[in-house]
């Protein structure tokens, strides 16, 4: 009962590394991003490639280790790690690196990566108001753009921006439909096969193939609903992991979850549905994408007001039955965050929380995995 477009996904990786190699060949420039905040927009309006250098393996993390003090943030030491390592393709390929000052571990290991490829670093505001912070933030995308143009040797026309605000947004409402169909009860598809598909597709460089993958694999689980085929049954515990970024490497607590009966229906984060937004397409495009992204609710941003309303809406609309909170270890914003989310799902939700601290390793994986059982009989399913 495995889904044919993972295996599809997997077989379009080698591809996917050629196209950038000839891309690059022709003189295609190709610029990475770490984080949400990134505008991904600019980089497709310079017709430039925008890659995914968001670590979430544990094997470059020795190799960060010798510079980065190890009681740091995973994430951060695993991008690193591939840097100094040189064994990231999509790094290596890299002509620019777009870079923000979201959490400290992360700015400063961007000052360090600044040896390795040209580093452009957006300056974040650190709250979400509309008066201040937004004008602070959309010069802060206009020097992007003329970092872009510089560099690239590129125009970046408020039509190329229309239109690359068009592909994102029909690519990211195709990303909404397909973590959507996890809303049949029970679900047709598992967390984990979601972010195998979702991390597949981040690689992918040609963006209409990647709108017509995503439609590929929304209507494959569409097909498997219409069958009533699903892993799961209506009393399986329904979870949202809300809280850091997940993906394949880093997906140990997802897996622990369903590997104990219950199913990830939905992660409110950076690899789930805070991805998921809209750009207006109408009026200012620059004014557009700096309103759009300063509303991201990064644990970052103080306060965070959005992360809450994203979270009741999201445990209403996928009838949710327990919140997993997963915190990178040394992540002190998302973990401090916590404290705040539980009191949330619990005073307005009244439905069980569970916070986790781990980093990529294995090493506590038992030890999760009877925390997770155990709060999974909390779930009354
Ligand atoms: S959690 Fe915050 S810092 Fe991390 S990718 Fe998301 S927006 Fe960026
Ligand atoms: S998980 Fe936390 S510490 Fe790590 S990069 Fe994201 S915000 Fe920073």
């Amino acid at each position: 009962m495995s889904l044919a477009i993972i295996e599809k996904l997997a077989a379009l990786s080698d591809k996917n590394l050629m196209d950038i190699e000839k891309a690059k060949e022709e003189g295609v420039k190709v610029a990475g991003l770490y984080c949400l905040y990134a505008p991904v927009e600019l980089v497709v309006a310079a017709g430039a490639i925008p890659v995914s250098l968001c670590g979430t393996r544990n094997e470059p993390i020795a190799a960060a280790e010798k510079i980065l003090p190890r009681n740091l943030c995973p994430l951060i030491k695993s991008s690193f790690g591939f840097a100094v390592t040189d064994s990231c393709p999509f790094f290596h390929a890299s002509d620019l690196v777009i870079a923000e000052t979201t959490c400290d571990g992360k700015k400063k290991m961007f000052e360090l990566l600044k040896a390795y490829r040209p580093v452009h670093v957006m300056q974040l505001p650190q709250n979400q108001e509309p008066d201040k912070a937004l004008p602070y933030w959309r010069r802060q995308i206009e020097l992007l753009k003329e970092r872009i143009e510089t560099e690239f040797k590129v125009e970046i026309t408020p039509e190329h921006l229309s239109a690359a605000i068009r592909t994102m947004n029909r690519e990211r409402l195709a990303l909404k439909d397909l973590m959507d169909q996890a809303k049949g009860r029970p679900s047709p598809v598992s967390g984990l096969e979601l972010l195998t598909i979702k991390h597949r597709l981040s690689f992918l460089i040609n963006k209409e193939e990647v709108w017509a993958l995503l439609q590929e694999a929304t209507e494959e689980i569409r097909q498997r609903a219409l069958k009533g085929e699903s892993q799961f049954t209506e009393s399986s515990p329904r979870i949202l992991l809300t809280g850091t970024p997940v993906g394949l490497g880093s997906e140990k607590v997802l897996r622990l979850i369903e590997e104990s009966g219950a199913n990830v229906v939905v992660m409110e984060n950076c690899s789930g549905y805070k991805k998921a937004f809209r750009v207006e397409e109408n009026g200012d495009p620059l004014g557009a994408i700096a309103a759009q992204y300063l509303q991201i609710s990064c644990s970052c941003m103080s306060p965070n007001p959005g992360r809450y309303e994203m979270l009741g809406r999201l445990i209403e609309e996928f009838q949710v039955d327990g919140v997993i909170d997963l915190g990178w270890q040394a992540c002190h914003t998302y973990l401090i965050e916590s404290h705040t989310v539980q009191k949330f799902v619990e005073d307005n939700y009244q439905l069980p929380f569970l916070q986790i601290e781990t980093d990529y390793s294995d090493a506590d994986s038992e030890r999760l995995r009877v925390r997770i059982e155990a709060f999974l009989e909390m779930t009354g399913q």
